[in-house]
């Protein structure tokens, strides 16, 4: 099984995905919780790259071969090796962040993202998609509480980015509602992943 969590800046992602990875050992499954991008080592310098951009940053081609690069090394190495031995991969982050971030908030549109992270999955989907969203308020004051911490966010993008980012989510999430599942991600960190094993309690064991 293959479970990707999605979402925008300071979502609450990353706790989410390690409390659900945690769910799973409890229940004796063997999970493998992971991230995009990164995930293996190659994947990792490859993210350093992207987040500490040498010179002015990247050119938007050059960053979206990038993350698709970062992507293909992962999927190849970590995540398909994984899924045929039975575990299940639970990833921060997956392709659908590159159709939100490059492709709609981005300027490369849907059609040169498709492209290139058809290449850059291998043609692999997760079983199910964690969408977490949150209001607009709510998304902005999160990103201004996150302001002092850029160690780890890609600058130079403002509010507005940020929201199409949100509705990008939504959007696919419409589009494909057999893979995603929208999450409401205000409240306390143990209602939210409530909320991800409700949602995901179809596919789960006993
Ligand atoms: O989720 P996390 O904070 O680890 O993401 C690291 C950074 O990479 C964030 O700033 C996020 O906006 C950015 N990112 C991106 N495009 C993607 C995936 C992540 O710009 N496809």
């Amino acid at each position: 099984r293959f479970i990707s969590f999605e979402g925008g800046e300071g979502m609450g992602k990353s706790t989410q995905a390690r409390l659900l990875a945690n769910f799973l050992e409890g229940r004796g499954l063997n999970a493998v919780l992971t991230r995009e991008p990164g995930g293996t080592p190659g994947a990792e310098a490859i993210r350093t790259l992207l987040l500490h951009p040498p010179g002015e940053g990247w050119e938007a081609e050059a960053e979206a071969l990038l993350f698709a690069a970062a992507r293909s090394d992962h999927v190849a190495r970590l995540i398909r090796p994984a899924i045929r031995e039975g575990s299940w991969v639970i990833c921060d982050r997956y392709l659908d962040s590159s159709r939100a971030y490059q492709g709609r908030a981005g300027q490369l549109g849907d059609a040169a993202v498709r492209q290139l992270h058809t290449i850059g999955s291998h043609g692999l989907l997760p079983d199910a998609t964690i969408v977490l969203r949150a209001s607009a308020d709510h998304v902005q004051e999160r990103l201004r509480a996150r302001d002092g911490d850029e160690t780890d966010a890609i600058g130079g993008r403002d509010d507005s980015y940020h929201l199409a980012v949100n509705s990008a989510f939504e959007a696919f999430a419409s589009e494909e509602p057999d893979r995603f599942r929208i999450i409401d991600g205000e409240g306390t960190v143990e209602e939210v992943h409530q909320r991800v094993l409700a949602a995901l309690s179809p596919m789960l064991p006993e």
